[in-house]
């Protein structure tokens, strides 16, 4: 078995203690003579796993009781709906677009009522987070929507706008539990997991229990009603019952870790050798406003489209893999959540080292 350094942005590299556990677990869960796959949601057992998934993800980001957390699915793109269908009690939202996803999030949210762009950067590829401290919040906007941490340009929020009181909504999918967040300043924070926390299928919400209401926009639907799932402990209906299992055991391991302030020194540790090599680099260069950067997603460029592609061949062929960039910025992007070791940067830098050399 041969594994490699997977610098994806989502689906992305889950702890390999994770990865083993499940294996070993595969085909007989704890003594039920089955696997979590195959076993009922309304079982004994399994509720035991969600409810310890629930226990653990609320031990670790230290929320407080009067907020809900939900499992659900449909991913990130479907929050961008739900949102507006619940929360625009008076059809107003105002949206920071500082990407790609929160772009989607405001032009879905444009379907269901009046959202106002409130600030952009746009002007400057996304490559740079715009002061929030003094915005043009509608006197009547139900919420102020941003996404924490931008998984294509490689910025992220390092203070939370003033929203003037208005409820903040936030999309931390490739932040998720990255390190710690105050929970009480925000009314929503949502994150599709195949990011930072586990596979591709569940959508976590965690939201204050005054916003879930009967409330909402005629014509939603039962499944996008965030009191549906709130009432019936996300088990309404099937849930994405082995991701949650999968989840849960990521939890543990952050909890194993030191919890989210030993994430977030990791994290930072991880994401300075690669930020310090391109900051002198003569090469590569990184793409992002230094003060606006990313500890989850780093994006970079040699500033010659044939010169990246020939980078990202030759390091796929060493085992460091997706680096290709997305397509809107070019170059590259490496990817380096919770899970992605920091030997894996320091091996990916002294390869880079190695290409600037045979490259400059
Ligand atoms: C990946 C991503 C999404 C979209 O997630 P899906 O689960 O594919 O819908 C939304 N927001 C952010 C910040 C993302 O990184």
């Amino acid at each position: 078995m041969k594994r490699v350094y997977n610098f994806s942005a989502g689906p992305a590299v889950l702890p390999e203690e994770v990865l083993q556990e499940a294996a070993a677990e595969m085909m007989d869960y704890q003594g039920t003579g089955m696997s979590v796959m195959e076993m009922s949601h309304r079982s004994k057992a399994y509720e035991k796993i969600i409810q310890e998934a629930e226990a653990d993800l609320r031990e670790l980001m230290n929320i407080p009781d009067n907020y809900k957390v939900l499992f659900l699915q449909g991913g990130a793109s479907q929050q961008f709906a739900m949102i507006p269908m619940n929360l625009m009690k008076n059809g107003v939202a105002d949206y920071i677009v500082t990407g790609q996803w929160a772009k989607k999030a405001y032009q879905e949210a444009c379907l269901y009522g009046k959202a106002n762009k409130i600030a952009s950067s746009e002007d400057e590829t996304f490559s740079y987070i715009p002061d929030c401290s003094d915005l043009p919040i509608s006197e009547d906007a139900d919420y102020v929507y941003i996404c924490e941490n931008n998984t294509i340009y490689g910025t992220k929020y390092k203070t939370l706008p003033n929203t003037k009181g208005k409820t903040l909504v936030s999309d931390v999918s490739s932040c998720f539990l990255s390190e710690p967040v105050d929970v009480t300043k925000y009314g929503v924070i949502y994150g599709g997991v195949q990011k930072n926390v586990g596979p591709a299928g569940v959508v976590i919400v965690i939201i204050r229990e005054d916003l879930i209401t009967e409330d909402v926009l005629p014509g939603t639907p039962t499944m996008l009603r965030y009191k549906i799932h709130a009432d019936n402990d996300s088990l309404y209906n099937t849930p994405p019952a082995y991701g949650i299992y999968i989840c849960g055991k990521v939890f543990k391991w952050l909890k194993k870790q030191g919890g989210l302030e030993a994430m977030k020194a990791h994290n930072e540790k991880k994401a300075k050798i690669l930020y310090d090599f391109l900051d002198q680099s003569k090469l590569f260069k990184g793409t992002v406003r230094p003060q606006d950067r990313s500890l989850m997603n780093v994006p970079f460029v040699t500033g010659d489209a044939d010169l990246d592609a020939k980078f990202v061949k030759e390091a796929t062929a060493a085992g460091f893999v997706n680096l290709k960039g997305h397509r809107t910025v070019g170059g590259m992007r490496a990817s380096i959540y919770n899970a992605m070791p920091i030997e894996g940067v320091e091996k990916l830098v002294a390869f880079m080292k190695d290409f600037e050399e045979k490259n400059a």
